[in-house]
């Protein structure tokens, strides 16, 4: 199966009521770990790589090994994706390199820390979505401001600061045209999330159910939401780490927004937490170890465990052979003719 479009993953998860996860990858063993995962609970996913990432791994190899997991993985629907494009010019040369689809964070300016204006916003997103759309490919935006850094991205604090107003994400949904709309409702990047477990008064999902009920047709995905469990960071502190304790956002919480819209989730730190406990408990038990395949492996095992449960947890398992991909080719079409058209003003013609 060739790497297929985000937006139709989306829509499908839409039509299921379920949410599918995104995974963020640096290497051949993330994705390998995400691609196990995928194959043994049958689900369709999303493989995404920040700009860190493309410049950890270079670009082709990264591509080259999605190519290779869509040839070794046939049966599974997979999208590519760019997490937190920083330009127009970043957003371009991921759709010049294949990918089906991008983010552009508008929210911040191009050096990933100082938040924008509105305007700003718009301009850069809506031009990302006229070139992208043209080539089939699928645009995420984000509107308001995510808490905390990550990969050198994110505007830091806590999340509560820029806390998305649902009347600006309908205007901006309304001039841009995004399939997909990252909101802010507190969450924030990295480990450090919340510094207790969070409830109704650092997580805003009535804002998010607002958001949905006034824009039915554009996928809301949530950012900076890695459950960071427990058993996760003790295994890391146990083997001679030293994370302060900390709480992320409950799986409780992620299950209540995909029943209100929410059908891509991010992922990540859970599955550094995972590797980083895995690779520490084998080099702490067997000091004379010195084959990296010898922590590898568990390492890639730890991860393949937590995207499988991530997975059963969001609902997207079992959907991998609901529907029969796309061609990017007839995506590029659909936009052209309105009829994956999702502005409020425009989408009910269709
Ligand atoms: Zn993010």
């Amino acid at each position: 199966m060739p790497l297929v479009s985000m937006r139709q993953l989306l829509d499908e998860a839409a039509k299921g009521g379920y949410g599918v996860g995104a995974f963020n990858v640096n290497n051949m063993e993330q994705i390998q770990a995400i691609m196990e995962a995928a194959r043994a609970t049958k689900s369709p996913v999303i493989v995404q790589a920040s700009r860190g990432a493309r410049q950890y791994s270079q670009d082709n190899f990264l591509y080259h090994l999605m190519l290779a997991a869509a040839e070794l993985y046939p049966e599974i629907p997979v999208a590519m994706h760019q997490d937190h494009g920083n330009s127009f010019e970043t957003c371009k040369s991921a759709i010049e390199l294949g990918f089906t689809s991008v983010m552009m964070d508008g929210s911040l300016k191009a050096d990933g820390k100082t938040p924008t204006d509105f305007e700003e916003n718009v301009e850069v997103t809506r031009k990302v979505v006229e070139y992208a759309h043209e080539r089939g490919v699928t645009v995420e935006g984000e509107i308001g401001v995510l808490g905390g850094i990550e990969d050198g991205h994110g505007a830091g604090g806590t999340g509560l600061e820029h806390v998305t107003d649902p009347d600006q994400a309908v205007e901006f949904a309304e001039r841009t045209g995004v399939d997909a709309l990252a909101i802010a409702i507190g969450t924030s990047h990295g480990a450090y999330k919340f510094s207790k477990k969070p409830d109704g008064s650092v997580l805003k999902m009535d804002i998010l159910i607002e958001i949905h009920k006034r824009l039915p047709r554009t996928h809301l995905v949530m950012h900076g939401s890695s459950s960071v469990p427990k058993d996760l960071q003790d295994i890391v502190n146990k083997y001679g780490g030293h994370l302060k304790e900390t709480w992320g956002v409950p799986v409780e919480e992620i299950q209540l927004g995909i029943k209100h819209g929410v059908r891509k989730i991010n992922v990540d730190t859970d599955n550094r937490l995972a590797i980083t406990g895995a690779i520490r408990k084998v080099l702490f038990e067997n000091p004379e170890k010195f084959d990296p395949r010898d922590y590898n492996k568990p390492a890639r095992e730890a991860m393949q465990k937590v995207v499988t449960e991530r997975m059963t947890q969001f609902g997207q398992a079992g959907n991998a052979g609901d529907y029969s991909p796309k061609t990017i080719e007839e995506m590029r079409e659909g936009y052209a003719d309105g009829t994956l058209e999702t502005r409020p003003s425009l989408a009910g013609a269709h």
